[in-house]
């Protein structure tokens, strides 16, 4: 095939897999003519991710709305409540935060919180008869995860995690491509992100409130590259830390790096570090490769193959992530990013740290 003409099918294929939120920015499930306002959604902690990309995000949503707070903070319930116009009532502290219950303005609550903190918030939120979405990592434990979805199966509220990536057309473009074996049948698996961490006293480099290193917070955006590119679930499992400063990271992993087998023969290769810039996923297949890399943040994302370059506009992620949640609770759309999907990778994480700590290939269970 032509290099053109590739490129046209990926297009053309990523608007049809996308199905609905596609990439003009229509939505066949806006549902806007019938809603008589938006949904509103109280972020909960108002740290940096709430701050820097909710938040503004949240001004470009259509079908959902910033209209509510939950910090621990009051300085910065003051200066959100100014910012983006709030009104008191909808500003909770996390002693308050089951008031929430009342309030008609909140149909969503976000959990933005430490990984610890997310299963806690997510079921009290539930038992408050709200909808949620969960930042990644979901939790720290299968176990806790399936609480959370027990939490939200009970009190028949909606479920979402925060795999804004889902909703990335590049991202998408790769998931349409894979299942369609454009290259064939995958071969190899390649998938690595990393930062250097800075501030040695933050929350991420403490193991009661982060549940583990870099695998928590990055490794889990290589799990759910492998699983864009494949739907196999792997059998087997290996990993390897390397530690160079024992002291910065006393309580978590520095840099992991784990391999994933399948049972059709298929190997998926992973790092995760906390000590280096990296950010790419990779396949190689019978008929050809694709690379992303950048791969996993919030822009600026490019794609490239053995047929041509995977290029799309950019848009903004989370206000799609946002609105597509919207589009599950007021139109019965599909759920990107599951509870059950959150889950899933936190078997491969237990496994991965299982397979870490003791040496042995370990057979990841209970998927
Ligand atoms: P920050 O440290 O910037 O913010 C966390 C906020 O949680 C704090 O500002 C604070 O808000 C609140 N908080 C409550 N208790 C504690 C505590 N004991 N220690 C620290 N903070 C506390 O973290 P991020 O915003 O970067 O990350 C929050 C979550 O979002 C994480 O789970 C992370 O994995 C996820 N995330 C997801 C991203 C994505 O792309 N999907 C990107 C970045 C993060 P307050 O003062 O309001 O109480």
């Amino acid at each position: 095939m032509k290099r053109r003409q590739f490129l046209g099918m990926t297009a053309l294929g990523a608007s049809a897999a996308i199905g609905y939120s596609t990439l003009s920015g229509f939505s066949m499930f806006s549902g806007r003519a019938s809603q008589k306002r938006p949904l509103g959604i109280a972020l909960v902690g108002l740290g940096s991710y709430s701050t820097y990309q909710l938040a503004p995000a949240l001004e470009k949503t259509e079908r959902i709305e910033l209209r509510g707070v939950v910090t621990g903070t009051p300085s910065k319930a003051e200066e959100w409540a100014k910012k983006y116009n709030l009104s008191d009532k909808n500003i909770y502290s996390y002693d308050t935060f089951d008031q929430i219950a009342g309030n008609p303005d909140i149909d969503v609550v976000y959990i933005v919180l430490p990984n610890s903190m997310h299963a806690e918030y997510t079921i009290r939120a539930a038992e408050a008869g709200k909808h949620v979405i969960c930042e990644k990592p979901m939790a720290v434990s299968v176990k806790e995860c399936d609480d959370m979805i027990a939490a939200c199966k009970k009190a028949k509220v909606h479920l979402g995690i925060g795999y804004r990536l889902h909703y990335e057309p590049h991202i998408r473009e790769v998931m349409r491509l894979s299942k369609e074996k454009a290259f064939g049948e995958w071969k190899t698996l390649f998938a690595e992100f990393g930062f250097r961490i800075g501030d040695p006293t933050q929350w991420r480099l403490k193991q009661a409130l982060a549940g583990g290193g870099p695998l928590m917070d990055l490794g889990v955006y290589c799990l759910q590259g492998i699983c864009q590119l494949t739907d196999q679930l792997p059998v087997a499992i290996t990993a390897q830390q390397v530690k160079t400063d024992p002291v910065k990271f006393a309580e978590v992993e520095e840099t992991l790096l784990w391999q994933m087998q399948y049972e059709s023969g298929l190997m998926a290769s992973c790092v995760t570090t906390y000590n280096a810039n990296i950010h790419r996923l990779h396949a190689a297949g019978e008929n050809g490769w694709l690379e992303m890399g950048p791969a996993y943040v919030y822009g600026g994302l490019k794609g490239r193959s053995s047929k041509g370059d995977i290029s799309f506009p950019e848009v903004n992620q989370q206000a799609r992530q946002m609105d597509g949640f919207a589009d599950v609770i007021l139109q019965n759309a599909p759920n990107l990013v599951p509870g059950e999907m959150g889950r899933r990778d936190m078997v491969m994480v237990e496994a991965i740290y299982e397979a870490m700590r003791t040496g042995a290939t370990v057979k990841p269970e209970g998927f």
